[in-house]
């Protein structure tokens, strides 16, 4: 009897002690990354997929989101500029921010001199300055490079570099490239054939591309600099980006993602470093700085590869 009552006050007790024990995080859980959303090309044409996106980051709690703005796209669709600058301002409204993408989505590759590739910048910012909201914006310039081309050495690029910043603008680097715009493409492809599966299909493969990239840059930072860094996302705006931030946000807080505004992951000394000189390659600052250091041999973690069924789908 009273081996039997040992016996059940000794399963008893690891019955508490089991049930107090807390549940193990997932492996997700344990990424503790601080990273900054920021949407390229903005304004786009349809109203409602700027309002899906702003209660996206509104619901998870976004600090100060940036969307970089291409001038041309305000003008693009007739004459309806008005609309667009509305956009803009609802935008600025949230309490957002809104930098410079340059007024035309040109390469700077595509320019003759370094005076033409500055002026695209200051086109971009006269279009900026029609927005009332944006003129009471006290924040700092930030500028985006188009294609994430920096004109690597040349004397374009680097006089224009030079431009930007006696001007005072800052270089908004990108560490996390998910390539949405190819998955956007796609998306289109799919909705025009009303191919909902195909749809629901797409966001659920985004999500999950996007956050082995940024597994893969993790490791990438841990192999370049042995320490995390601050990351900054590139996303754009558009109609797939509407319908599919909201489950990425979820899908990326769930992970242990913390979203931090553009200036604080900026203050990151990895992009501090690199807003004087032109980097290398059209690329996430990572693969720049492995260039950069000239550790040619050094193969960072490469991206993951598209889903096998990519290609076919919605053909
Ligand atoms: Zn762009």
């Amino acid at each position: 009897m009273k081996i039997l009552t040992s016996a059940f006050f000794i399963s008893a007790l690891l019955l508490i002690i089991s049930c107090e024990k807390t549940p193990e995080p997932s492996i997700e859980k344990q990424m503790k990354v601080e990273m900054a959303i920021t949407l390229d090309d903005l304004p786009v044409s349809n109203l409602v997929s700027v309002e899906q996106m702003v209660s996206a980051l509104n619901r998870h709690q976004v600090p100060t989101p940036y969307g970089f703005v291409t001038g041309s796209y305000i003008y693009k669709d007739g004459a309806d500029s008005t609309r667009k600058q509305a956009i803009l301002d609802y935008w600025l409204q949230q309490g957002f921010l809104l930098g410079n993408h340059g007024f035309n989505h040109l390469a700077i590759k595509r320019y003759n001199s370094p005076n033409d590739a500055w002026r695209n910048v200051q086109m971009n910012e006269r279009a900026l300055q029609q927005i009332d909201r944006y003129r009471q914006q006290q924040n700092d310039r930030v500028y985006r490079y188009t294609y994430l081309d920096e004109g690597f050495n040349t004397e374009i690029g680097n006089t224009f570099r030079h431009h930007l910043v006696t001007q005072g603008y800052k270089i908004a680097h990108v560490s996390i490239n998910p390539a949405d715009w190819v998955w956007a493409e796609k998306y289109q492809a799919c909705r025009k054939q009303n191919n909902e599966e195909a749809m629901a299909l797409l966001k659920d493969q985004f999500i999950n591309y996007t956050l082995e990239v940024i597994k893969s840059r993790q490791e990438a930072a841990q192999m370049l600099l042995q320490r995390e860094i601050k990351h900054i996302l590139l996303l754009h705006a558009n109609e797939f980006m509407g319908e599919v931030l909201e489950p990425l946000l979820a899908a990326l807080s769930q992970s242990g993602v913390k979203f931090v505004s553009l200036d604080e992951a900026m203050s990151d000394p990895l992009y501090q470093q690199y807003q004087q000189q032109t980097l290398p390659k059209q690329s996430d600052i990572l693969n720049k700085q492995a260039l950069m250091t000239r550790q040619y041999n050094f193969s960072t973690p490469t991206q993951p590869q598209l889903p096998t069924n990519f290609a076919e789908l919605c053909t």
